[in-house]
């Protein structure tokens, strides 16, 4: 009896992973479409500078509206572009998209483009960024790449070669989400970043004494390494003031703005919260 219950459990298990893995490969499907068609459409989330307000940067962030689902979170379908080998294309299109559109921001503002590791695999990822930048005419000097500390955990010696050959084009390097891996440290060190992006779980925290301790020695560590600082996932003005105390020059979250479509960036006011503000 308690084999067949077994049994049952396993059957039940499998339909239940196949049925995940159906829903996936639709997904994978009509994302391959959405890619394919251009629609992945791209929104900007600014960077501030605490002590004055003003806009440093913006950070592209893609966006799918899928036909019936709305709005699928990044989290959801760069994965699913990962394993479905279309990251490639999509991260060329970003980047893309991303290098025209701060064409028509103020041109003191610079653009950031998140990268997967996975791009860091074709070896054509700098041909694509310095046909970017021809292709919309920007600067080098105001484009940023962001990149998680995953590019360092494969193929580690062939994707140092590309940071490096990426940063000797004159674009800046950032480290994403530092601080929620397990090395974040060592990485730190292991090329020279522009600037280093705090990770939102410490933003949270901040009202700890351990978090401030933390904080501090990541604001000692990056004076020098001569990297500038930023917080994500900012959400409140104690934090902000808290960031200031301890010298973070920079903050981004949903305080200042949430991501918003090009046509709804504004380049001022960003020292109060926002009233009208676009959902994400
Ligand atoms: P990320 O690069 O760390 O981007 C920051 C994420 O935090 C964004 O989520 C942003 O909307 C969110 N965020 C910013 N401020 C706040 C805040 O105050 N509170 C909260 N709760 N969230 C805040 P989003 O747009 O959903 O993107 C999630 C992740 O997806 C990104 O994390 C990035 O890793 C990835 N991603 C997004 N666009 C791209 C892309 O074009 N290429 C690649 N490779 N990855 C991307
Ligand atoms: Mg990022
Ligand atoms: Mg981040
Ligand atoms: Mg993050």
């Amino acid at each position: 009896k308690s084999k067949n219950a077994g049994r049952n459990c396993f059957h039940i298990y499998s339909a239940d992973l196949k049925a995940e893995a159906d829903q996936r490969n639709v997904l994978e499907i009509e994302l391959r479409e959405a890619i394919w068609r251009e629609e992945i459409e791209v929104f900007y989330q600014p960077v501030i500078e605490l002590g004055t307000g003003r806009v440093k940067s913006v950070e592209a962030l893609a966006r799918w509206r899928h036909g019936t689902r709305g709005f699928i979170p990044p989290v959801e379908f760069i994965a699913v572009a990962e394993t479905g080998g279309l990251i490639v294309e999509l991260g060329e299109q970003v980047l893309a998209k991303a290098c025209r559109d701060a064409m028509t921001m103020p041109d003191d503002v610079k653009v950031a483009v998140n990268l997967s590791a996975l791009q860091f695999a074709g070896t054509n990822l700098v041909d694509t960024v310095t046909f970017a930048l021809a292709q919309s005419g920007l600067p080098q000097t105001r484009l940023e790449l962001e990149i998680t500390e995953s590019v360092f955990l494969a193929d580690t010696q062939e994707n140092l070669k590309t940071l490096q050959r990426l940063k000797a084009l004159g674009v800046s390097i950032a480290l994403d989400d530092f601080g929620v891996g397990y090395s974040s440290l060592s990485y730190l060190t292991a090329f020279p970043f522009d600037k280093v992006k705090i990770d939102k779980s410490f933003i949270d925290r901040i009202d700890r004494s351990e978090t401030v301790a933390v904080l501090k020695s990541i604001v000692q560590l990056a004076k020098t390494l001569k990297l500038s600082i930023v917080a994500e996932g900012v959400e409140t003005s104690e934090q902000v003031s808290q960031l200031q105390s301890l010298g973070i020059a920079l903050g981004q979250g949903f305080y200042f703005s949430k991501p918003v479509p090009l046509a709804d960036l504004s380049w001022q006011g960003h020292t109060a919260r926002r009233r009208r503000q676009t959902a994400a």
